[in-house]
Formats: structure tokens, sequence, C-alpha cells
């Protein structure tokens, strides 16, 4: 059909271009990854999520997601901020101090597959980023790109786990990557670290027990249980990454889109505490901050403070 070396080659040069830390290809087919998932499903580890019991099909198998797919082509962005909050501020997961991932995953893989229909204009394919049942992680190191940690998160050697994770699902024949050697080894800090034991065993989260969960996914009142374990976090938590000694050589992203405001970096507890719907719709318009809502942002800050006062 075409010369895959080559142009596998080319689609990496082209996303490291687009300023994509990370690129590798690997084939669309059956993950093999059923049984694990259904049990996590089982287990209700999957807390409120309920999207994550649907479409386990696909989620499986992307071919069943994108009609025609062959390859998957497994983009990473580092996210790891050149400016961090103070350690005694209200915390916020780093991924979410600048603009939403989604939009800017999606218009560079938009970009990247653009650039793949010049050469290729029969090309058909979709573009994701936690946007759709794939098993964003599993693929990644399927695609070389790294390897999946006990904290479930990806890690790309010598680079760190903080990135985020996209893919373009084609129906284009490539050349492809194989997984990396590396692996958590006998580490298990994340396990002994995580503040509420959410990692139960190495490689299984429960998003029952998860601050990230807990803060920005759970739509009912924080469990009682994890209240007093949030720290200061009142959106998401990324204890489990700074612990890791991978991450020790993380270096600050280059995307201008995800450097936080001034706004955002000088918020406090009271400022948040006195916070009305409107000043936060402004601090957080372009923020994956919005995913928790007025609300859910309010019932965390007012979680944290109660502990906080005792
Ligand atoms: S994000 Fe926080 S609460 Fe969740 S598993 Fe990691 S350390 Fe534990
Ligand atoms: S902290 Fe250790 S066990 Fe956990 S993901 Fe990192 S290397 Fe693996």
């Amino acid at each position: 059909m075409h010369k895959g070396v080559t142009f596998s080659e080319e689609i990496k040069q082209q996303a490291q271009a687009l300023g994509f830390d990370a690129c590798g290809i690997c084939r669309a087919t059956n993950s093999g990854e059923e049984a694990r998932y259904m049990e996590w499903i089982r287990d209700h580890c999957q807390g409120g999520m309920s999207y994550l019991e649907r479409n386990i099909d696909k989620r499986i198998d992307p071919r069943l997601l994108v009609e025609g797919a062959r390859s998957i082509i497994s983009v990473a962005l580092n996210y790891y901020p050149p400016v961090k909050l103070p350690g005694k501020v209200p915390q916020f997961a780093y991924y979410a101090y600048g603009k939403d991932y989604h939009e800017v995953m999606r218009e560079k893989l938009g970009s990247l597959f653009d650039w793949i229909k010049t050469r290729f204009p029969e090309a058909r394919g979709r573009c994701f980023s936690d946007s759709a049942p794939v098993l964003e992680r599993f693929w990644a190191a399927q695609a070389g790109i790294g390897f999946v940690g006990k904290n479930t998160l990806l890690i790309i050697p010598g680079k760190g786990s903080y990135f985020f994770l996209g893919e373009l699902i084609i129906d284009l024949e490539l050349e492809y990557d194989s997984p990396v050697s590396e692996n958590c080894g006998d580490c298990r800090r994340c396990l002994t670290s995580c503040p509420t034991g959410a990692i139960e065993r190495p490689y299984r989260v429960n998003a029952n027990k998860c601050i990230s969960y807990q803060t920005i996914e759970n739509k009912e009142e924080i469990a009682p249980d994890i209240v007093p374990n949030l720290r200061n976090n009142v959106y998401g938590c990324d204890i489990c990454q700074k612990v890791c000694p991978w991450n020790r050589g993380a270096a600050p992203h280059a995307t201008p889109e995800f450097i936080p405001s001034e706004r955002f970096l000088s918020l406090t507890f009271d400022t948040l505490d006195a916070m009305d719907e409107e000043e936060y719709r402004d601090t957080f318009r372009y923020s994956a901050v919005k995913r928790a809502k007025f609300s859910g942002l309010k019932r965390n800050v007012a979680a944290i403070s109660k502990t906080r006062r005792k």
C-alpha cells in the first residue's frame, strides 16, 4: 500500500513538530483486557462513573469504536507546570492548572490527522483524548511510549507521568512500535503514600477511595471516611505521582495554553470560600476545573475547611 516504516517515522516527527512529547504506534486489535476490566467493574471500583459500564465491547476492541481501524497512533503531551501553587494554599491537580486539555489535545490531534490526510487523502479515522471508551494507558504502553505503573498511570522512562494522552485511531496500516522493557520493579511508594489506600493493590485503583474521584467526578457528598484525608486537595490529587521516582526528572511543559493565570496562582481558602458563581465562571472559564462545577468545588472547599478548623 505504502512505505510503512518511513511514514510511521514521519508521523512521529510531525507529532513532535506539533508539540507532542512522545508518539508511538501500535496495531488496533482486541486488547485482551476484558477479564481485568470486568473484575474492576464487578467490584464497583468505578464509583458513580456509570459511563465506564457502557460500551465495554468498544473499550476492549477499538475496531468496534472506529470503523476499519487498523492502527493506533498514541501521543503524550507534558503538563508538568513550570510554576506551582505554594504548598499551603488549596491544591489543584497539575493537569488542571491551565486551559482544558481536551481542547488543546483535540486541536493538536486534528492537525496531525490533517497532515496525514495531505499524504493519504483517503485515510479515515477519529481523534480521542479522554473523550471516548478507549484504554488510553494500555494503548500508549502497547505503542512503546512508556509503561503502566502500579499507580495505574502511564510512566514515560526519563520523563515521568505528568502527561495527557491522546489517540488517533486510523484505517491505515503502519509500521508498529514495541512495548518498553522498564517497569516499577520493587517500588511501592505510591501504594504506601496514598492517603486513602485507594491503590488497593498494584495496578488497581478503587475510585471510591481516590481523592481525584471524590473531588471531581463524585456528584454526591464526599465519602465521610475520605474527608479527613483530603489534606488541602480541593480539585484532584497528585500524591501518587509526586512520590514516584520516575517523576524526579520531570521537566516543565512548553505549552503556552497550560500556563496558569495570576488569578489562579493567587487562590486561597478564603478567596475560594468567598467566591460566587460569577467569579467561579470567570476564574475557570477555560479550565478543566469546570468539570467539578461550582457546587462541587464549594463542597470540596467546605469539607476541607471543616477538617482544617478541627
Ligand atoms: S490520586 Fe491521590 S487518592 Fe487517588 S490513588 Fe493517587 S494518591 Fe491515592
Ligand atoms: S511510585 Fe513506584 S510503584 Fe508507584 S508507579 Fe512509581 S515506580 Fe511504580
